[in-house]
Protein backbone atom coordinates (compact mmCIF):
# COMPACT_ATOMS: atom_id res chain seq x y z
CA UNK A 1 0.00 0.00 0.00
CA UNK A 2 1.73 3.26 -1.06
CA UNK A 3 0.20 5.03 1.38
CA UNK A 4 1.42 2.84 4.46
CA UNK A 5 4.63 4.11 6.50
CA UNK A 6 5.36 0.53 7.42
CA UNK A 7 4.82 -0.59 3.53
CA UNK A 8 6.80 2.32 2.45
CA UNK A 9 9.79 1.28 5.28
CA UNK A 10 9.67 -2.03 4.03
CA UNK A 11 10.27 -1.25 0.01
CA UNK A 12 13.36 0.98 1.60
CA UNK A 13 11.36 4.20 0.28
CA UNK A 14 11.67 5.40 3.79
CA UNK A 15 14.55 5.23 6.26
CA UNK A 16 14.57 3.40 9.44
CA UNK A 17 17.51 1.55 11.53
CA UNK A 18 17.24 -1.63 10.91
CA UNK A 19 18.07 -4.29 13.55
CA UNK A 20 16.90 -7.88 11.41
CA UNK A 21 15.20 -8.98 8.11
CA UNK A 22 14.16 -12.14 7.02
CA UNK A 23 11.50 -13.69 4.48
CA UNK A 24 8.72 -13.10 6.21
CA UNK A 25 9.45 -9.71 9.03
CA UNK A 26 11.63 -6.24 8.96
CA UNK A 27 12.85 -5.51 12.66
CA UNK A 28 13.60 -1.55 12.92
CA UNK A 29 13.97 0.47 15.67
CA UNK A 30 10.65 2.87 17.09
CA UNK A 31 11.21 6.44 15.94
CA UNK A 32 9.34 7.23 19.34
CA UNK A 33 11.22 4.85 21.84
CA UNK A 34 10.42 4.60 24.86
CA UNK A 35 13.92 3.30 26.07
CA UNK A 36 17.15 2.46 24.32
CA UNK A 37 16.17 -0.90 22.81
CA UNK A 38 12.45 -0.50 21.82
CA UNK A 39 12.38 -2.31 18.44
CA UNK A 40 9.10 -2.64 16.22
CA UNK A 41 9.05 -6.26 14.42
CA UNK A 42 6.48 -5.82 11.33
CA UNK A 43 5.51 -8.51 8.78
CA UNK A 44 6.53 -7.28 5.39
CA UNK A 45 3.12 -7.44 3.44
CA UNK A 46 0.67 -5.10 4.42
CA UNK A 47 -1.57 -6.87 7.25
CA UNK A 48 -3.60 -4.60 8.69
CA UNK A 49 -3.88 -6.41 12.18
CA UNK A 50 -3.52 -9.67 14.02
CA UNK A 51 -6.28 -10.69 12.55
CA UNK A 52 -5.00 -10.66 8.93
CA UNK A 53 -2.10 -12.97 9.64
CA UNK A 54 -1.92 -16.51 8.77
CA UNK A 55 -0.13 -18.96 10.38
CA UNK A 56 2.95 -18.22 8.36
CA UNK A 57 3.19 -15.47 9.45
CA UNK A 58 2.31 -15.32 12.93
CA UNK A 59 5.12 -17.70 13.62
CA UNK A 60 7.95 -15.81 12.07
CA UNK A 61 6.41 -12.58 14.05
CA UNK A 62 7.25 -14.27 17.03
CA UNK A 63 10.53 -16.16 16.06
CA UNK A 64 11.53 -12.78 15.04
CA UNK A 65 10.21 -11.18 18.41
CA UNK A 66 12.24 -13.94 20.44
CA UNK A 67 15.49 -13.46 18.33
CA UNK A 68 15.70 -9.23 18.85
CA UNK A 69 14.65 -9.90 22.58
CA UNK A 70 17.51 -11.96 23.40
CA UNK A 71 19.78 -9.26 21.03
CA UNK A 72 17.90 -6.08 23.67
CA UNK A 73 18.72 -7.90 26.71
CA UNK A 74 22.01 -8.77 25.92
CA UNK A 75 22.85 -4.94 24.83
CA UNK A 76 20.87 -3.27 27.20
CA UNK A 77 20.32 -5.37 30.02
CA UNK A 78 17.19 -4.13 31.04
CA UNK A 79 14.99 -5.08 34.37
CA UNK A 80 12.79 -6.45 32.24
CA UNK A 81 10.83 -6.52 28.94
CA UNK A 82 7.43 -6.04 27.60
CA UNK A 83 5.90 -7.05 24.52
CA UNK A 84 3.32 -4.98 23.18
CA UNK A 85 1.00 -5.35 20.83
CA UNK A 86 -2.29 -2.99 19.11
CA UNK A 87 -5.30 -3.91 16.72
CA UNK A 88 -7.91 -1.17 16.40
CA UNK A 89 -8.32 1.80 17.69
CA UNK A 90 -9.86 1.15 21.23
CA UNK A 91 -6.53 -0.77 21.57
CA UNK A 92 -4.30 2.39 20.88
CA UNK A 93 -2.98 0.70 17.29
CA UNK A 94 -1.96 4.01 15.60
CA UNK A 95 -0.04 2.62 12.43
CA UNK A 96 -2.43 -0.04 10.92
CA UNK A 97 -0.04 -2.47 9.26
CA UNK A 98 0.90 -5.54 11.84
CA UNK A 99 3.65 -4.61 13.88
CA UNK A 100 4.94 -5.90 18.09
CA UNK A 101 6.53 -3.77 20.05
CA UNK A 102 9.96 -4.92 21.80
CA UNK A 103 9.78 -2.77 24.73
CA UNK A 104 12.99 -2.97 27.17
CA UNK A 105 11.56 -1.85 30.82
CA UNK A 106 13.86 -0.29 33.45
CA UNK A 107 12.30 0.91 37.44
CA UNK A 108 10.70 3.99 37.43
CA UNK A 109 10.81 4.34 33.47
CA UNK A 110 7.58 6.29 33.20
CA UNK A 111 5.52 3.46 31.23
CA UNK A 112 2.47 2.56 32.39
CA UNK A 113 0.03 -0.27 31.36
CA UNK A 114 -2.99 -0.67 33.90
CA UNK A 115 -4.87 -3.72 34.01
CA UNK A 116 -8.15 -3.33 35.76
CA UNK A 117 -8.90 -6.81 36.87
CA UNK A 118 -12.73 -7.90 36.89
CA UNK A 119 -12.43 -11.45 38.77
CA UNK A 120 -15.10 -12.83 37.39
CA UNK A 121 -16.94 -16.33 38.76
CA UNK A 122 -15.75 -19.39 37.34
CA UNK A 123 -18.99 -19.52 35.52
CA UNK A 124 -18.66 -17.12 33.67
CA UNK A 125 -14.74 -17.69 32.36
CA UNK A 126 -16.36 -21.23 31.51
CA UNK A 127 -19.01 -19.42 29.69
CA UNK A 128 -16.37 -17.17 27.82
CA UNK A 129 -14.40 -19.98 26.95
CA UNK A 130 -17.54 -22.09 25.47
CA UNK A 131 -17.95 -18.87 23.19
CA UNK A 132 -14.80 -19.13 21.78
CA UNK A 133 -14.31 -22.62 21.15
CA UNK A 134 -17.85 -22.72 19.18
CA UNK A 135 -16.34 -20.39 17.05
CA UNK A 136 -12.35 -21.34 16.87
CA UNK A 137 -11.27 -22.88 13.04
P1 LIG B 1 1.04 1.60 17.44
O1 LIG B 1 0.57 2.84 18.10
O2 LIG B 1 0.32 1.35 16.14
O3 LIG B 1 1.08 0.40 18.34
O4 LIG B 1 2.59 1.85 17.11
C1 LIG B 1 3.04 2.61 16.04
C2 LIG B 1 4.49 2.93 16.32
O5 LIG B 1 5.11 3.27 15.09
C3 LIG B 1 4.68 4.14 17.26
O6 LIG B 1 5.34 3.71 18.45
C4 LIG B 1 5.52 5.12 16.45
O7 LIG B 1 6.53 5.75 17.19
C5 LIG B 1 6.09 4.24 15.35
N1 LIG B 1 6.29 4.93 14.08
C6 LIG B 1 5.39 5.70 13.42
N2 LIG B 1 5.93 6.17 12.27
C7 LIG B 1 7.20 5.67 12.22
C8 LIG B 1 8.26 5.81 11.27
O8 LIG B 1 8.15 6.48 10.25
N3 LIG B 1 9.41 5.16 11.54
C9 LIG B 1 9.57 4.41 12.67
N4 LIG B 1 10.76 3.81 12.84
N5 LIG B 1 8.59 4.24 13.57
C10 LIG B 1 7.42 4.88 13.36
ZN1 LIG C 1 1.49 -1.46 5.07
Amino acid sequence: MSNCVFCNIVAGKIPSAKVHEDEWTLAFMDIGEVNPGHVLVAVKPHVENIYGLDDRQAAAVLQTAARVARAVKTVYSPGGLNLYQANGPAAGQTVYHFHLHIVPRHENDGMRLTWPAKNPPREQLEANAARLRAVLD
